[in-house]
């Protein structure tokens, strides 16, 4: 089993020349965030991911948590690794200035994500789902709550998690059915929720709940919902832990993967009432939580690279040692690395990573601009093009690390089948990907709907624009970038039917649209990593051109983006054919016949 070292110089590539550091770090409030920051904090975010992490991971997956008198119990080695990750101060990377966090960019913060996840993670999930609720009081709660409660969250002290979650109401929450009862200056809370992620432990003091849940005389729906922040632990005016809040956890579900990951099923209100304070305005909940649910998007998009990245890195690392066969027209016996198939499964691994960092970065700068900037029309635009990003990093992310993970095992052959060398914890941890935070059938949903259809279609054109544009660059390339441009361009172009497409079929054909929004999700995640790509492989051009240092990385990043415009962007040919089908057969079929 081989240590995670994080790809050091390809994150720097993508926050500071293709997310663009630079541009961030001109936003008011971010000027601190400059690449002579950004080099240690990596390094040492490196560093942790290695040492305090990474070698908790195996110790999660065999230990797995459980509910002991009332209690979760996770790896005491777990408790160790958090202790020093608060004392070490990375909660609050990029947490507000003002509640003592170090106020840098979600671009930053992002690479934390990837880091932690891929080092651990079921582990990384506590801090993760923390950073949203953070954000989401930050925005949405009273300053009272904000004073309370922040400080110790940014510090790390207290976690958080997100309880949308009831047997009834999954990827529907019109159907949540906990209730909160007005009670003076606060609400009683009552009710059920489940799989709630980290949902109790003991690593930290306290445990912020954010809740989703129905004042007596809400309307249906999801406009009769409200957001509670309800304390495992009261707060006094102080800011001291008081009683025990009427929340307890009953138990935590056994899994298919990220077994250290405590999924709780929570009970409040057995007691009387669960103390819980309202967030933003009645009935306004699910908009407060959606900011903490589109932070998470782009994190969970960030797991999928993060685990894919484990993957290939134990595959590479292997395949380097690996002897057996021989390679065609040679006698002598071969590391497998050396067989064209293994090469083709570890390029498909690097290059669709690389095209997945890409895009979860650029998408994140994208949300740094959309809060910070002061222009009203770049913070339109920037808005626009975060949350048309948004699930195309949740799903398409997500849906390639079942693949990636998977040729993780296979590069592995039986070995990898075997739990002895880690891989196939990679590819049981990857499964719940495509689950929480919204399915990859609900990010389709999400995209085709609300993103492309709900504006018809300006945000994706301008998007397919901007790729046109971008034609010039990769043209004064040379010979060398044909079949990089040539990618580029037909991927743009199958983008642009499949959207006109959808726009044609809309009015009259919505089922035949949403039969289509999977694979047009699929699509766009391919043109838009080709895209990426292109952009990577042109930067890398110049660079070498000016004969700048790194040449083997710069050498590496072209080969890397013509194997992605050469063996992967093809795959949208098959999703456009499949999105533009007009086949309604999977909804003909009698439900007696399946
Ligand atoms: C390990 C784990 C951790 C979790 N952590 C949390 C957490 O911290 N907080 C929390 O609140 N929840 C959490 N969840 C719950 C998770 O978000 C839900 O499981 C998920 O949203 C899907 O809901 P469901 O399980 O009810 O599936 P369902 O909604 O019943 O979906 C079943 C299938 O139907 C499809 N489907 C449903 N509706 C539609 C539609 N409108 N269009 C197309 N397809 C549709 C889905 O895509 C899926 O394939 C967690 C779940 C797990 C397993």
């Amino acid at each position: 089993m081989t240590d995670y070292i994080a790809p050091l110089e390809d994150l720097n590539f993508a926050i500071s020349e293709l997310a663009g550091l630079d541009e961030i770090n001109k936003l008011p409030g971010y000027e601190h965030a400059t690449g002579d920051l950004l080099e240690p904090i990596l390094e040492e975010a490196s560093r942790f991911a290695r040492e305090v992490l990474g070698p908790t991971n195996v110790i999660g997956d065999q230990q797995g948590c459980s509910v002991d008198n009332g209690v979760v119990k996770v790896p005491s080695e777990f408790s160790e690794a958090y202790k020093l990750f608060v004392e070490g101060g990375w909660q609050g990377l990029d947490c507000p200035q003002e509640y003592d966090g170090m106020g840098l960019p979600a671009l930053i913060g992002s690479a934390m994500t990837e880091m932690w996840a891929t080092a651990n993670l079921a582990l990384s999930l506590c801090p993760m789902l923390t950073s949203g609720a953070i954000d989401t009081i930050e925005i949405h709660a009273t300053d009272v709550l904000k004073q309370l409660y922040l400080p110790k969250m940014v510090s790390g002290e207290w976690t958080a998690t997100m309880d949308l979650t009831e047997p009834q109401a999954g990827s529907d929450l019109a159907k949540i059915r906990v209730q909160a009862v007005p009670d003076g200056d606060h609400y009683k809370l009552s009710g059920t929720k489940i799989f709630i992620t980290w949902g109790d432990h003991e690593m930290a003091e306290n445990v912020v709940h954010l809740v989703l849940a129905r004042l007596p005389d809400a309307p249906e729906g999801v406009g009769g919902i409200s957001l509670f922040l309800v304390p495992k632990f009261l707060v006094k005016d102080d800011g001291s832990l008081g009683d025990r809040n009427d929340v307890f956890v009953t138990s935590v579900e056994h899994k298919l993967g990220i077994h250290a990951s405590p999924t709780c099923v929570l009970n409040f209100g057995d007691k009387g009432g669960a103390v819980g304070y309202l967030v933003g305005k009645e009935n306004r909940g699910l908009a407060c939580m959606f900011t903490m649910m589109n932070l998470a998007r782009l994190q969970v998009g960030l797991q999928g690279l993060a685990v894919s990245e484990r993957a290939y890195q134990a595959a590479r690392d292997y395949a380097k040692e690996r002897v057996q066969g021989q390679i065609p027209g040679s006698h002598e016996s071969a590391r497998i690395i050396q067989h064209p198939d293994v090469r083709r499964m570890l390029m498909t691994m690097k290059s669709l990573i690389e095209a997945m960092r890409a895009t979860a970065y650029v998408t994140a700068s994208a949300i740094d601009i959309a809060r910070h900037t002061e222009d009203a029309d770049i913070r339109a635009g920037a808005l626009e093009r975060s949350a048309l990003l948004t699930p195309i990093v949740k799903g398409w992310l997500t849906e390639v690390a079942q693949e990636l993970t998977s040729l993780g095992v296979q590069v592995h052959g039986g070995t990898g089948f075997i739990e002895e060398t880690g891989v196939a914890q990679y590819l049981r941890d990857a499964k719940i990907l495509t689950i929480y935070e919204g399915t990859t059938g609900i990010q389709a949903n999400d995209l085709v709907g609300r993103k492309v259809l709900a504006d018809s279609g300006l945000g994706m054109q301008r998007l397919l624009k901007e790729i046109a544009e971008f034609d010039a660059s990769l043209a004064s390339c040379g010979t060398d970038f044909e079949s990089i441009r040539d990618a580029v361009a037909t991927g743009r172009k199958r983008l642009e039917e499949a959207t006109n497409w959808l726009l044609g079929k809309a009015q009259d054909e919505p089922a035949v649209v949403y039969l289509a929004a999977f694979d047009y999700l699929m699509l766009a995640g391919s043109v838009i990593g080709a895209w990426q790509m292109g952009r990577a492989a042109e930067i890398a051009h110049r660079k070498l051109a000016s004969k700048e240092a790194n040449a083997d990385f710069y050498k590496a990043k072209i080969i890397t983006a013509r194997f992605y415009a050469e063996e992967i962007l093809p795959r949208s040919a098959g999703y456009l054919e499949a999105a533009t089908s007009d086949s309604s057969s999977a909804m003909e079929m009698p439900e007696d016949q399946f």
